[in-house]
């Protein structure tokens, strides 16, 4: 719900999509030959040609995925495809990636061969990730999925979910990288640091969290202070959120379950408790002079960042006699 911005990933996983790049073009150009049949016969064929790309290394083609599981066969299905569809293919892989940094993602699906979605989300995203010296390679520096997490939350210094404002995301364990558009649908956004976001636990579950069905407009974290948007309503003891007239706001609602997730016994309780507690402390602090409004704002939205709740406790403010 927070805006926030991933700065310091973004030179790090644009340089990683140099290998991308490279890939892609490469497995066009070698798409293009008549005998390509018979050249992906040739023992090292593959690894001279990536030793020839200054962006590439013929290790990569030793990391697979499983016993079973291998990227040189993999490669070699790409190859064997129509150069019209790889070449398709990557139009569509330049333009989504294009539209998704200028922070737009009113994008549609689009079909995608198997193998294309295989070695996306398989190895570009979960294999490679993990493999140290690509890192040390191309940044010169270690770098994991971990440090992804933590640069985020050095950049924006918020260890609070920036989907739900609920649950905190300072424990490794309780963070996750999430895919804005899910790589099942954008297997080709599956490396853009500006689709990748760290989430709480149950905002990477379909079930609680985020689900696949992404409606058009949408906005996010990323262009968006979200929070600031939602209205919140408290009758009865229960808090709602009320439906929203911006339908990107509304969709966002929607997609992240925020008005299920807030409306349970649990989340409902918890902030009520906490908006009590933190409005007592400061009325027990007035001793320093009168109870302030200003003051009493700029400390939920300063704990907010490490604890949560922020934008729920501001706009409940106005209720803060009958909770
Ligand atoms: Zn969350």
């Amino acid at each position: 719900m927070w805006k926030v911005t991933n700065e310091i990933n973004k030179p790090i996983l644009s340089r990683y999509a140099d290998i991308i790049n490279s890939m892609f073009m490469l497995f066009i150009e070698l798409s293009k030959s008549g005998t390509k049949d018979a050249d992906l016969e040739i023992e090292n064929f593959l690894e001279s040609k990536f030793t020839e790309d200054a962006n590439l290394d013929s290790r990569l083609l030793n990391i697979n995925k499983s016993g079973s599981d291998r990227i040189k066969p993999l490669i070699k299905d790409i190859i064997k495809l129509d150069t019209n569809i790889l070449e398709a293919q990557f139009d569509i892989y330049i333009n989504q990636n294009n539209e998704v940094i200028k922070n737009n993602y009113n994008i549609l699906p689009e079909v995608h061969p198997n193998c294309l979605v295989k070695i996306f989300k398989d190895y570009f995203y979960d294999k490679f990730f993990g493999v140290s010296w690509i890192w040390t390679d191309l940044v010169g520096k270690v770098y994991t999925r971990g440090m992804f997490k933590t640069n985020f939350k050095d950049e924006n210094k918020i260890y609070v979910c920036p989907y739900c404002d609920s649950d905190t995301i300072s424990n490794e364990r309780n963070a996750w990288i999430e895919h804005f558009l899910p790589k099942s649908k954008f297997p080709f956004l599956s490396c853009n640091y500006s689709n990748l976001i760290p989430t709480c636990t149950s905002c990477n579950v379909s079930g609680s969290g985020k689900g696949e069905d992404i409606k058009n407009p949408i906005v996010n974290q990323y262009t968006t202070q979200i929070g600031d948007h939602l209205k919140f309503e408290f009758d009865k003891g229960e808090i709602t959120i009320i439906k929203n007239s911006n339908d990107s706001i509304e969709n966002f609602i929607e997609l992240l379950k925020l008005r299920k997730r807030y409306s349970e016994k649990g989340v409902n309780n918890s902030i009520l408790t906490v908006l009590k507690v933190n409005y007592n402390t400061l009325l027990g602090a007035k001793d320093i002079g009168e109870f302030d409004e200003d003051v009493f704002f700029d400390f939920i939205h300063d704990t907010g960042r490490i604890n949560g709740y922020y934008f729920v406790q501001k706009n409940l403010f106005e209720y803060i006699n009958e909770i």
